[in-house]
């Protein structure tokens, strides 16, 4: 079988990068085990990225992007699934050093799949992503840490981000009162849709602050970094905890010691790319459970292959808000 398939294909050559809608043969699809029919990928701001070479993404040339998927399993030699399967794949280098799901055929290790949930439908598993998958896994490390509805107000930051607009959803429907900090207050009353009880300016928390603040937050998920976060720690009530994912503001962290040793907090990381199979699957499944059709709706556009690298510079350039579905086939 030698089918032609289209794909977004990046190229780097003497120094002149460049990505374009392009045709393979399935020949050319990588030498892994499992071979997929990519029904729907997505935009993430690393895959605007790499399309865009505004950023070290791709490690090898040529590279299809496409750091999230999900699609049919077509061939496996694995035992773990078979023909007509539906599987999910976020991370694991995919789209950056193994060919990625902008593409309507993907080759993938599947040791790097999981099935999707039966209570999702394929694009809403692309709607979600791995920025609500990353905030549900950053919602679980604070439920394994102890933290209940009732220990008081959950600090979100980068609010109107992917990772951000997913935390604040997914807190408030357990029940938590979340507060949002964002650098878009014009955007309060979308944030309050999502589930925020209070907004407040990221500026509150964005500049050199004292080591120990008032004590006001019982957790927080963080994806912006640098003095952000260093003042979630100084903020966060006695044996309070936040996870950390991201560096929006900044890959540093000028914090000082004190609120670990003075108020027992506790900073925890999260990594979605390399997370073990089983985190991943708890993962899934309590977003099947969690999200609401009509919420993804809201905060997704669906776009084809064809439209990817102009919505790339769209994304890069920040006009777009919310999840971009990309349907493949
Ligand atoms: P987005 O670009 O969608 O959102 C980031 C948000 O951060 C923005 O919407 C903005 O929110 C806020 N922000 C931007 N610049 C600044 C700044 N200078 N200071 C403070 N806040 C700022 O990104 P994602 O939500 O997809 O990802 C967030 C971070 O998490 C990124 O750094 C990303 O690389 C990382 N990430 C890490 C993962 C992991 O596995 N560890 C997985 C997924 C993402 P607002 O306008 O509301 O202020």
């Amino acid at each position: 079988m030698n089918n032609p398939i289209k794909a977004i294909v990046i190229n780097k050559e003497d120094n002149n990068y460049s990505a374009s809608l392009s045709q393979l043969n399935e020949n050319d699809l990588p030498d892994e085990n499992t071979t997929i029919n990519v029904l729907y990928s997505t935009l993430n701001y690393k895959d605007g990225l790499a399309i865009t070479g505004k950023g070290p993404v791709v490690r090898t040339f040529p590279m299809v992007p496409g750091i999230d998927l999900v699609g049919t399993v077509t061939t496996s030699t694995s035992d773990e699934f078979k023909n007509g399967d539906h599987v999910i794949l976020n991370g694991f280098g995919v789209g950056e050093k193994h060919w990625g799901g902008l593409a309507q055929k993907a080759a993938l290790n599947s040791d790097w799949l999981i099935p999707l949930p039966a209570a999702i439908s394929p694009k809403q598993a692309m709607q979600i992503g791995t920025a609500g998958y990353t905030a549900m896994l950053s919602v679980i490390a604070l439920e394994k840490q102890g933290v209940k509805p009732d220990d008081g107000e959950i600090l979100v930051t980068g609010a109107n981000g992917g990772v951000g607009s997913f935390a604040i959803y997914l807190l408030s429907q357990l029940g938590y009162n979340v507060t949002a900090a964002t650098g878009r207050v014009d955007q309060s009353e979308y944030l309050k849709e999502l589930g925020a009880s209070q907004i407040i300016n990221r500026d509150e928390l964005s500049n050199p602050g004292k080591p120990l603040q008032k004590e006001r937050f019982a957790a927080a998920i963080d994806s912006v970094g640098s003095h952000t976060l260093a003042n979630i720690c100084a903020s966060l009530k006695y044996g309070g905890v936040v996870t950390a994912c991201g560096l929006a503001q900044g890959m540093d962290l000028p914090a000082s010691v004190a609120p670990f040793i003075l108020r027992g907090v506790s900073l925890i990381g999260i990594d979605s790319v390399m997370r073990p199979k089983t985190d991943r699957i708890e993962a899934w499944e309590r977003l099947a459970t969690l999200v609401k059709a009509d919420y993804l709706d809201k905060i997704s556009t669906e776009i084809t292959l064809e439209q990817v690298i102009e919505s790339a510079e769209q994304l890069m350039e920040g006009k777009i808000r919310g999840r971009v579905v990309v349907n493949c086939q």
